[in-house]
């Protein structure tokens, strides 16, 4: 049984084209920067593969996982750590580069980089449970096996963290319990943001931050052209951290969530599901299957007809095959990349705007930089400025890309612009180019 890729595969032999190598090229012609000083930003400074042999329900299991140290001209390598079965080296590697546009755009001072886990812990169990070794539920049995990987990752990387060369967070797969992982061996506050409340240096706020700077953006756009939020409706991808949040912010300010797909399934209202009472059902059964609601796919959803459309899942999910039948009128990104560099074009074409990854979900990492700071430096802050920080970081990054906009370019196109100049002009004066 697969439990995950093997390392021929995790490596792969040269990196794909990327939307973010593609957005950056077209940046770098507008801001007339050198090929060669483009080449040493796209690429990344340090990648490291490690095997970690970890003994779950008394089995040795080999997972490949890898970290890749993108940038760090402006600040410490900043980035989640994503487990999932099919990470590999050079989504991990495009994930650190996104990491690193998104600080620069946000204007905080860290770089980027990126941990990618590879393992499919639903086939994992299924294998634990054929040979008799776990007879529990799949979530007691991912929340054991999470544990362990985390404990062998911090073994081999442990002292990038305790250094403060790279501050891990959560992303997809990993969240507040496995940061404690990290913390327990470091016993350093400052050397992993996302912890949970009451560990020691977490940050009010920090839980539903990326959630509540999707819906922050969201209701921007909506004021910018003049609606009312109670008039606007919202379909969903993903109900985990981030979708969970954004769905319950914007649904506290009227606007109608009329669709949530996650892994499992998906629920469908036209007049907006009552998302307090899908939270609760997610709390108990752990995915949105089984909510009473009419039934949705992730296939209809790309295709239904609303005002916002948000995945909040994984990446690539809508790209030239399908970017084609998308009918919402604003696409955001609360996801990292859900849309190819392909369907991007194909959205424009269709007169969709697409609010872009670096903005939308920029909320967690404003909130982890002041995680980040408040374990450096000893302070305390609340839940409430930790979210007017985030409004803050928001607003000025929207007017950063103010001129580019009024130029005509895209937000995309436009935060590409703000982050290339940003990160250019701090290698060029700390002679790193
Ligand atoms: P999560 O693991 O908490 O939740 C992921 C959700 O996506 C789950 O509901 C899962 O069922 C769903 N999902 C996964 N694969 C799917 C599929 N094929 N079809 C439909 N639904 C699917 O992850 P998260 O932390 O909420 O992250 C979601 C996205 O947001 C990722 O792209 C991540 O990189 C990005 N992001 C997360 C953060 C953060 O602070 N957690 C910050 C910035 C960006």
């Amino acid at each position: 049984m697969k439990i995950g890729n093997m390392l021929e595969d995790y490596v792969q032999s040269k990196e794909p084209p990327t939307r973010s190598a593609a957005l950056l090229a077209e940046s770098a012609k507008r801001l007339k920067i050198p090929r060669d000083h483009l080449k040493e930003i796209v690429k990344p400074y340090t990648v490291y593969i490690q095997r970690l042999p970890v003994g779950i329900a008394g089995k040795v299991c080999n997972i490949i996982s890898g970290i890749v140290l993108h940038n760090r001209a402006r600040g410490p390598y900043k980035g989640g750590i994503r487990i999932a079965a099919n990470v590999d080296l050079w989504e991990t590697t495009e994930l650190a580069r996104l990491m690193t546009l998104k600080t620069a755009l946000a204007n905080v001072e860290l770089g980027g980089g990126k941990s990618g886990i590879s393992v499919d812990l639903r086939a994992l169990y299924r294998l634990m449970l054929n040979e008799k070794r776990f007879n529990g539920t799949f979530r007691e049995f991912e929340r054991m096996a999470k544990y362990d990987i985390m404990d062998e990752f911090t073994d081999h990387f442990g002292w990038l963290f305790a250094k403060h060369v790279y501050i891990p967070a959560p992303d997809m797969g990993s969240s507040g319990p496995e940061m404690v992982r990290i913390y327990n061996v470091t016993r350093d506050p400052a050397s992993v943001t996302g912890k949970p409340d009451g560990i020691e240096g977490w940050m009010p706020g920090r839980k539903e931050a990326t959630g509540y700077g999707v819906y922050y953006a969201t209701l921007k756009h909506m004021e910018r052209l003049g609606r009312a939020p109670d008039c606007c409706t919202v379909a969903l991808q993903g109900f985990g951290n981030v979708g969970s949040h954004a769905a319950a912010f914007l649904h506290e300010a009227g606007v109608k969530v009329i669709a949530v797909t996650d892994m499992t399934g998906g629920a469908y209202d036209p007049a907006g599901l009552d998302i307090p009472a899908l939270m609760k059902h997610c709390e108990k059964a752990g995915c949105v299957d089984g909510f009473k609601a009419k039934p949705m796919t992730n296939e209809r959803l790309f295709r239904l007809k609303c005002d916002y459309l948000i995945p909040a899942a994984r990446g690539h999910v809508i790209h030239d095959r399908n970017a084609g039948g998308v009918r919402c009128k604003v696409l955001v990104e609360a996801a990292n990349m859900p849309v190819t560099y392909d369907g991007m074009k194909i959205l424009e074409g269709n007169g969709i705007d697409l609010i872009p990854d670096t903005y939308a979900n920029a909320g967690g990492l404003i909130v982890s930089n002041l995680e980040y700071r408040q374990a450096l430096g000893g302070a305390k802050y609340s839940r409430e400025q930790a979210l007017a920080y985030i409004r803050e970081r928001f607003d000025d990054m929207y007017a950063s890309m103010g001129p580019a906009l009024k130029r005509g370019r895209t937000m995309a196109e436009a935060s590409t612009d703000v982050s290339l100049q940003r990160v250019h002009q701090t290698m060029l004066q700390r002679s790193l180019l």
